[in-house]
């Protein structure tokens, strides 16, 4: 077994879960990272999208996916290869390409729910980078209360046609495939609710806005719009009137992913906080030696410290298959807050360059707050960990 070296810093903690090959593939993913996004991250937010020629190459690299089976087109790596991915991307502020997305939110429904054929067409696409995933469940009248969605799938023959509208889609103007959320009985509630997939090229599919967004600029967050759109019988996930249910489980492994993210902002924040402190002059001094700052990082270290062992906890329990959706409420709360607190309170200490987006605790200070809104806000994570407590 061996320590992994992503969060380096006197507020870092040994974790002993990855193996050899776990940090083998962290060498390559990194690689990658400072290679092929880092240095244009910044262009990609300018055009509010990123390439699709990045997604190829990092399908190629066995970066996309990485849990799905072999029989599928993926390695079949357990959900550690997942992890590795979306640290060190956060690690580096790269919030555009959404890969957690496509990997964690929309494949793990289809490899779930998909029937064989659907599976074997779109899921060795989307490991390969050829097919890019969406999953299209908010409306502009129903965020967190999924139930309410109004988009409607009626059977008609051997097809789905589906009419509506999804709002705040990530990678909806890249996406090839989307999980949607639709009403198949408009009368009931949840057990209305069913997964149909839903390919891009279909008449009907069409895209609206890229939207223009406080942070997350490289990521193209859209409107999306379906009239009249036929799909196979087939392409429904699991049974009609279960989406609800199956969303209610997978939203777990989203929280978790979203709390795995946010960990390392914290600790590259602390980081990049800490270094730039060291060495900016003010009074004679640096910005180090004032009490007040040793004391307030040092509070945000020992939160995070505390946070990220929590966050190894949870990731520890998914992987084995025991993560409650409590878990991944609490977890996702704990340390999204966290992240707000920690890039704000970085940022005072980089003064006025802090407000300036070339640097990069600017850009992660803007990119934070969807945190606390996206894959359920804070407060919904709190009703589930509140209904949970008077059971
Ligand atoms: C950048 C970005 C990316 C996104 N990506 C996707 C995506 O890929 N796919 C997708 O389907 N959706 C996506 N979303 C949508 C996101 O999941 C929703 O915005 C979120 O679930 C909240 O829904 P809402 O915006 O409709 O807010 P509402 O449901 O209208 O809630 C507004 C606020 O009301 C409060 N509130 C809501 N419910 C409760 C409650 N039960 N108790 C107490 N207070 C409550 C909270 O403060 C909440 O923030 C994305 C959003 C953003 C901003």
């Amino acid at each position: 077994m061996a320590n992994n070296d992503s969060a380096k810093g006197d507020f870092s903690v040994p974790r002993t879960m990855f193996t050899e090959e776990h940090e083998q593939y962290r060498t390559m993913v990194r690689r990658f990272v400072e290679a092929e996004l880092v240095p244009y991250h910044q262009q990609w937010e300018e055009a509010g999208v990123v390439p699709r020629e990045v997604w190829l190459k990092a399908g190629e690299l066995g970066m996309l996916c990485p849990s799905i089976p072999e029989e599928y087109g993926g390695f079949g790596g357990d959900w550690l290869y997942n992890v590795v991915v979306i640290e060190e991307l956060a690690r580096r502020g790269i919030s555009g390409p959404g890969f957690m997305i496509h990997s964690d939110l929309c494949a793990p429904y289809i490899l779930a729910w998909g029937s064989e054929e659907v599976k074997r067409e779109w899921l060795p696409k989307m490991v390969r980078g050829e097919a890019i995933g969406a999953l299209g469940m908010t409306e502009p009248s129903a965020g967190s209360d999924v139930k309410a969605i109004r988009t409607r799938a009626v059977r008609d023959g051997d097809e789905w046609v589906i009419d509506g509208q999804k709002v705040y889609i990530s990678n909806g103007q890249l996406a090839d495939i989307v999980v949607l959320a639709c009403k198949t009985d408009a009368a009931a509630s949840a057990q209305g609710v069913s997964l149909i997939l839903v390919e891009a090229n279909r008449p009907g599919f069409e895209r609206g806005r890229n939207l223009d967004k406080i942070g997350m600029k490289a990521q193209d967050t859209s409107e999306l719009f379906f009239s009249g759109v036929r799909v196979p019988g087939g392409n429904l996930l699991g049974e009609e009137g279960r989406g609800f249910a199956m969303m209610m489980t997978k939203l777990a492994q989203e929280r978790l992913a979203q709390a795995v993210r946010s960990i390392c902002v914290c600790e590259a924040a602390i980081e990049w906080t800490v270094e730039y402190t060291r060495n900016r002059s003010a009074f004679g001094g640096t910005i180090a030696d004032f009490q007040n700052t040793k004391f307030v990082l040092a509070q945000l270290a020992t939160e995070t410290t505390a946070a990220r062992i929590f966050t190894d906890w949870c990731i520890e329990r998914f992987r084995d298959g025991t993560l409650s959706a409590v878990e991944a409420a609490k977890v996702k709360l704990l340390v999204t807050d966290l992240h707000c607190k920690v890039v704000d309170q970085c940022l005072q200490f980089f003064g006025g360059y802090g407000y300036m987006t070339e640097y990069p605790i600017a850009r992660a200070y803007i990119d934070a707050r969807v945190t606390r809104i996206a894959g359920g806000a804070a407060e919904v994570m709190k009703q589930i960990i509140g209904r949970d407590l008077y059971r």
